[in-house]
């Protein structure tokens, strides 16, 4: 099973102005501040994290993708409806390219990037939706999906998950910022204000508690119907906002949505 930090290029000089593209579609955007928002996603396969409740094992575990030139992903994107595209993952700033597809981009279209904010980009983003990786992310011997090789990845996604300079940077550069927690139950808490407050120290942008966004970790519905009414709770309790997981409830993340 790869478990490498990036996705293995082919060796040929084409594959390196490529891109590894894990699904490419038009749907709702079903987390954040635009959820319900008509968007295109555009999922690059790879990450340089694993979390356990990964919901998008075939980008992160297991990757699997195709490679697609920026010219390419950008002829598929301009045959979808949407003018909001995601650029998501996995981790999409892991790789070179994604800079000159935003660049492209910017123009027509708003953008989303969706990271885990270890990450930094100088490339146009509408809206940074950053999701810090909290401790209880960590995969274990115990919550490990079946088949992976946790102990490899134990102390690289600890040491990895949380970079200040990173989450500043993307904080700072973006137009719109959204803090989107993975919420497994009440001990997350903690950390979450703990790390609020060092994000604030560190940006020049203003975070205010309604860009610091509570979600109940589930990848199928029956999780989530056991997940998301005790974290709207604790969003209601701390004074953040909320998202629900649209496309878990409507379509039980089933690929393309
Ligand atoms: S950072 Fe995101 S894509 Fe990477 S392993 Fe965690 S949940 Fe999956």
């Amino acid at each position: 099973m790869p478990v490498s930090d990036s996705v293995s290029r082919p060796d040929t000089d084409a594959a390196s102005e490529r891109l590894p593209i894990n699904e490419l579609f038009a749907s709702l955007q079903g987390e954040g501040k635009l959820s319900g928002v008509s968007s295109t996603f555009v999922r690059t396969s790879g990450c340089n994290l694993r979390c356990w409740f990964c919901d998008s094992y075939h980008t992160s575990w297991e990757p699997t993708h195709a490679w697609m030139s920026v010219d390419e992903i950008l002829a598929e994107v301009r045959d979808l409806d949407p003018d909001h595209v995601v650029v998501t993952g996995g981790e999409p700033l892991i790789h070179d390219e994604v800079s000159a597809l935003l660049d492209r981009l910017a123009d027509d279209y708003h953008t989303t990037v969706e990271t885990n904010g270890t990450l930094e980009t100088d490339a146009p983003v509408d809206l940074a939706s950053i999701s810090p990786k909290l401790a209880s992310s960590t995969p274990t011997a115990e919550n490990a999906p079946e088949g992976s090789e946790p102990g490899v990845w134990t102390e690289q996604h600890e040491s990895r998950r949380i970079d200040l300079e990173s989450l500043a940077s993307l904080a700072d550069h973006a137009e719109e910022v959204q803090l989107k927690f993975v919420v497994t139950g009440r001990d997350d808490l903690p950390e979450i204000e703990s790390l609020v407050d060092d994000v604030r120290g560190v940006t020049a942008r203003e975070i205010r508690d309604t860009d610091v966004l509570l979600m109940p970790e589930g990848q199928t519905r029956e999780e989530l119907a056991r997940t998301r009414t005790e974290v709207a709770d604790l969003a209601a309790e701390f004074g953040y906002r909320y998202t629900p997981r649209l496309h878990v409830d409507l379509w039980n993340d089933a690929p393309e949505t």
